[in-house]
């Protein structure tokens, strides 16, 4: 039998793709070709080049929100998220998810407000009655659309539950680019402001990067990054692609993963969810042109989602099998309800509210869509005998 190994870093550039990537050269006029783009796709005021998709979120968390405010964010995301979050002096209010496409509800939004307003009650009894009642002292002012996977959220829905609590939307589409609302909207087209990140595996990939597009103006002023890109963030986000080439092509799994390693430690290449906020730096320029050309590339009937996604019984037991079959996989989205492990705890996360996240986050396993479907066929015959039973 002929054995396939997957691994979850550095897998999914094809062989001449990553020649491009090495030797692209930008310039100038890249940056500017990117931006009057993602204005014309998105809509808008002012378009922003970043270092990173958090960068993007901060600065858009910063454009429209006080210190101090409270925003709903999907419980069951990555660390960038809540990075931003926070580096914009703004209050996470985790909100649980439906297990059917890992989005938040309006049930699930509705919760949240209630624990939320409960919480504040209690902490204000020595208050006067007219303040508890009062619904002005809630502070929860934003909401970032993640459309987790690639799934989008019931838009229509949730565009009038902000519309009802004067809550101003963000548009996350790391995962997102390309997908359509059920309404058939663009995702991206919606709220006060859209972010993209250009990070690895993300539904725009050029290794590193993020956008944003203030679409609405802006309550605070942002400066736009101006800085130059450090070198070694530049080295390092050249050469990604093919490092994992060289990794892949080490014919065992023991070979690549083994060098993966050495390369994390030496810090030539990182992990995605280390990438450092960088409020001041850009965009490199080849990174605009990769990223330009990806976006026109989106298809307009609406792309797929970025990761087919199981709930599954004994992860640990499949996870065990696949890879007796060949097939390694090193990584999901995600194993925490905010992700990953090593950053969980930084988070306080509120478990007992978000009971579906921490369930979708011990029963995930999820494949991305660069995978050809004929290489999956085996897998994906295993994963089924492992499906979980929808209650
Ligand atoms: C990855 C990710 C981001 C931003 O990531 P960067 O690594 O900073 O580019 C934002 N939102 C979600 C949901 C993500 O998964």
């Amino acid at each position: 039998m002929k054995r396939r190994f997957f691994l979850g870093l550095a897998a999914n550039y094809p062989g001449d793709e990553i020649f491009a990537h090495t030797f692209m050269v930008g310039r100038k006029e890249d940056l500017t070709d990117l931006k009057s783009f993602l204005l014309k796709r998105y809509g808008g005021e002012k378009a922003i080049l970043t270092k990173n998709g958090r960068s993007a979120l901060t600065l858009a968390l910063q454009a429209y929100f006080e210190p101090g405010d409270q925003i709903l964010v999907n419980g069951f995301t990555c660390y960038a998220v809540y990075e931003a979050v926070k580096a914009a002096k703004l209050e996470p209010v985790f909100v649980d998810i439906s297990l059917n496409d890992l989005n938040f509800t309006t049930t699930t939004l509705g919760a949240a407000f209630e624990t939320n307003s409960a919480i504040r009650d209690t902490t204000k009894e020595t208050e006067s009655t007219a303040e508890k009642t009062n619904p002005t002292t809630n502070m929860i002012k934003g909401i970032i659309i993640q459309n987790t996977l690639g799934n989008p959220v019931d838009i229509v829905a949730i565009e009038k539950f902000a519309a009802e609590h004067g809550l101003t939307i963000i548009e996350d589409l790391a995962h997102s680019a390309g997908v359509k609302y059920i309404d058939g909207r663009e995702v991206g087209t919606v709220g006060a402001a859209t972010v993209l990140s250009f990070g690895k595996e993300k539904s725009i990939d050029t290794v590193a990067g993020g956008a944003l597009v203030l679409r609405q103006p802006c309550k605070n002023t942002i400066e736009a990054p101006n800085k130059l890109p450090r070198l070694r963030d530049h080295l390092r986000a050249r050469l990604y692609p093919f490092f994992g080439l060289v990794c892949r092509k080490l014919t065992t799994i023991h070979l690549g993963g083994v060098l993966m390693k050495i390369l994390l430690k030496i810090h030539l290449v990182e992990r995605s969810a280390d990438s450092k906020l960088d409020l001041k730096r850009r965009l490199s320029k080849f990174e605009a042109k990769r990223a330009l050309m990806q976006i026109k590339g989106l298809s307009r009937a609406g792309e797929k989602p970025l990761r087919n996604f199981y709930l599954v019984h004994d992860r640990d037991k499949l996870l065990a099998e696949l890879k007796e079959a060949g097939y390694y996989f090193d990584g999901f989205w995600y194993e925490k309800p905010v992700s990953p492990v090593r950053y969980y705890k930084k988070v306080h996360f509120p478990e007992k509210d978000c009971r579906n996240a921490v369930y979708a986050a011990e029963h995930i396993i999820n494949i991305p869509k660069y995978y050809r479907k004929k290489n999956l066929e085996p897998a994906i015959k295993i994963i089924e005998k492992y499906l979980e039973e929808k209650a």
